[in-house]
């Protein structure tokens, strides 16, 4: 698992202003040969109709490319669209959204080996530029798929400034979670006797530290948004290069998964999810968690679980939930035992913030 003679790093990585509104010329800098090969653009029916005059102008400079909304972030749609891009030779797929339309592109584009072109219009999760695509396969099971990550990411921070506050939490949220996955990244290559790969432990380990430690405390600030644009991409990376997501998810993130799975009731956002779990875990690891607490306070990050209508019943049930999601993924919660006293504890200690 530790060695990896290959892995894909994307042509063009830019983030500016208005980056959308000269895409074509962003891309006609980085990958020439793809300017007037046929290509589709990817998105969501309310984008569209939100920034309608951006995808416009985004399918007028692509040669006038056909606009298609997907239904569901499925197996299936993303079949269907690899489907078309066969038949109808497109050879560019450009995905612009959040992390549903992101991920049935960049599948789609995996399959039909169509080059992929991510434009995010949120921040939610590091998944736009990870080795992985998050579909749904029958009913409301979704299945985590190996994929190649896009050839190009185009942030448009004006995008992301107007994006839902919510949304940016979120992908607050992913990064700081890399804390207590790298943790049991660790921990789980010493119980096996291997390594950690060096330099995608680094990557994920610098990805959180510039935005634990940013001095930009406005998240809508453009020096922020740059900021966490890089850190979600370069934890993308981070998983291109280790060949699996253990930098970027350990136990917090299966508390996550196992809300997914059976609290689907739960309306909470991943990378809040994941947030909420990254406390519980940094105490089993044995670390403090007031750093990260207050961290979340300073941004405003709500990890009280009373807030997403968790009671402290199904908070213990969901981190027992949490030891099954994953079969095989050694974390602190292979380490030690079940325990409800202790769980209360932090429970209560989240409920009251201190
Ligand atoms: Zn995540």
């Amino acid at each position: 698992m530790n060695q990896h003679t290959r892995f894909n790093l994307p042509l063009c990585l830019t983030v500016e202003e208005d980056a959308f509104f000269h895409s074509d010329e962003i891309i006609k800098r980085y990958i020439p040969e793809i300017i007037g090969q046929k290509t589709i653009v990817i998105s969501e029916q309310f984008l569209i109709d939100i920034y309608r005059e951006k995808i416009m102008d985004i399918s007028a400079d692509f040669g006038g490319a056909e606009i298609v909304a997907i239904g569901r972030a499925s197996f299936d749609e993303a079949v269907a669209i690899a489907k078309k891009v066969c038949i109808e030779d497109i050879k560019v797929i450009i995905g612009i959204g959040g992390g549903r339309v992101l991920d049935t592109a960049k599948y789609a584009a995996h399959i039909s080996k169509a080059v992929y072109i991510c434009m995010p219009t949120s921040l939610s999760n590091d998944s736009l530029a990870s080795p992985f695509s998050v579909l749904e396969t029958e009913g409301n099971a979704r299945k985590t798929i190996a994929c190649k990550i896009p050839t190009a990411i185009i942030v448009d921070t004006n995008m992301i400034i107007n994006a839902p506050i919510g949304q940016t939490l979120s992908g607050i949220g992913d990064t700081i979670a890399k804390h207590t996955a790298l943790y049991d990244w660790k921990l789980s290559a010493a119980k096996t006797g291997t390594n950690v790969e060096d330099f995608a432990y680094a990557l994920a380990r610098m990805s959180y530290d510039s935005v634990y430690h940013c001095d930009e405390k406005d998240m809508t600030s453009r020096v922020f948004i740059r900021i966490l644009s890089r850190a979600l991409v370069m934890g993308g990376l981070a998983m291109e290069i280790a060949g699996s997501s253990r930098p970027c998810s350990g136990s917090e993130h299966l508390f996550a998964h196992a809300i997914e799975e059976y609290y689907p009731q739960i309306k909470i956002s991943h990378g809040l999810a994941v947030a909420m779990g990254s406390i519980p875990a940094c105490i089993f690891q044995g670390q403090t968690p007031e750093g990260l607490m207050q961290f979340f306070h300073t941004y405003g990050l709500d990890y009280n679980p009373r807030t997403y209508g968790i009671t402290e019943e199904m908070f213990a049930d969901m981190w027992e939930k949490a030891r099954l999601v994953r079969k095989g993924r050694i974390t602190i919660l292979s380490e030690i035992p079940h325990d409800k006293g202790q769980l209360k504890e932090i429970y209560d200690r989240m409920v009251t913030g201190i």
